[in-house]
């Protein structure tokens, strides 16, 4: 059988980087998109059958090249992990038209644009998109009026492409993380929003890279054949809670 492709977007570092891992370990060739060219080379160069692209996602040419790109060197594409994403904190009166700009170009621009190109492909290897939402595209909180509202379009985006790219076998579904310790997360997780990740997680810490992938993983996988439309939260049981748990956890 032919070696499977998947597109993975924002695969020079975190979670990206460790789905471009799992997938190399199961035999796949994956077509590695940042748009941070020295991250991405560098970890590219120590992989094989991965194949870096220079392409920011949410800029429409560059997504129709970078798509070109890798059907003219793979010919098929089998999975598209719209992993690629920014995250940008701040009160809503100050959260700026440029800063909520800057998240939604990536965060749900780059989604639409990336799985729209690749389209055509996926119909013919009836194939999967996984697009990477968050736990603030579920639960509203402070501090997050732009990143978990284009985390939430990302869930409904999701739910559209499952409802109209059914027919053609293409399965779309949604991994929401909860909190793991990657750059994007740490430039904006304070201490306290450290110590309160905690107290409402059941399990009680962070998730880590691999944990997050391995969903993607089976999401995009032959296992999860007739999975479509769904929004999995890989988050230590955050988004099952409500208030209480640490009460709970210090009864004294
Ligand atoms: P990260 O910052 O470590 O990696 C993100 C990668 O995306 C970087 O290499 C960056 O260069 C690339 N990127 C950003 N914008 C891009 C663009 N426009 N075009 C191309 N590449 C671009 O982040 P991460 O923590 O691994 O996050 C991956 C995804 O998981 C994101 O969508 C993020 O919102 C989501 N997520 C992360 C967490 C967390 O706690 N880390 C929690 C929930 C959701």
């Amino acid at each position: 059988m032919a070696q499977k492709l998947a597109l993975v977007t924002g695969a020079a570092r975190g979670i990206g980087l460790a789905t471009t891992k799992l997938f190399l370990a199961d035999g796949w060739k994956v077509a590695m998109i940042d748009r941070d060219a020295e991250t991405l080379t560098q970890a590219a160069n120590e992989l094989d059958d991965a194949l870096p692209i220079v392409a920011d996602v949410s800029e429409p040419e560059q997504v129709d090249g970078m798509t070109k790109a890798v059907l003219h060197e793979f010919g098929r594409i089998d999975a598209v992990v719209n992993n690629a994403g920014v995250a940008d904190f701040g009160p809503i009166e100050q959260h700026g038209f440029e800063m909520w700009r800057r998240v939604m170009e990536t965060n749900l621009d780059g989604v639409f644009l990336v799985s729209q190109a690749a389209i055509p492909a996926l119909k013919e290897s009836r194939g999967a998109i996984v697009n990477i939402a968050s736990i603030s595209g579920l639960r509203a909180s402070t501090l997050r009026v732009a990143y978990g509202t284009s985390k939430a379009g990302v869930i409904h985006l999701t739910k559209q492409q499952a409802a109209e790219l059914g027919e053609y076998g293409i399965r779309a579904n949604c991994v929401c993380p909860g909190p793991v310790r990657t750059k994007l997360a740490m430039a904006v997780h304070t201490p306290e929003i450290i110590a309160a990740y905690h107290d409402a997680i059941p399990l009680n810490r962070y998730g880590s890279e691999d944990e997050i992938a391995q969903v993607i993983f089976f999401l995009c996988s032959d296992r999860a054949s007739y999975v479509t439309g769904q929004v999995i939260a890989s988050d230590g049981g955050f988004d099952s809670t409500g208030v209480g748990l640490p009460a709970l956890r210090t009864p004294d």
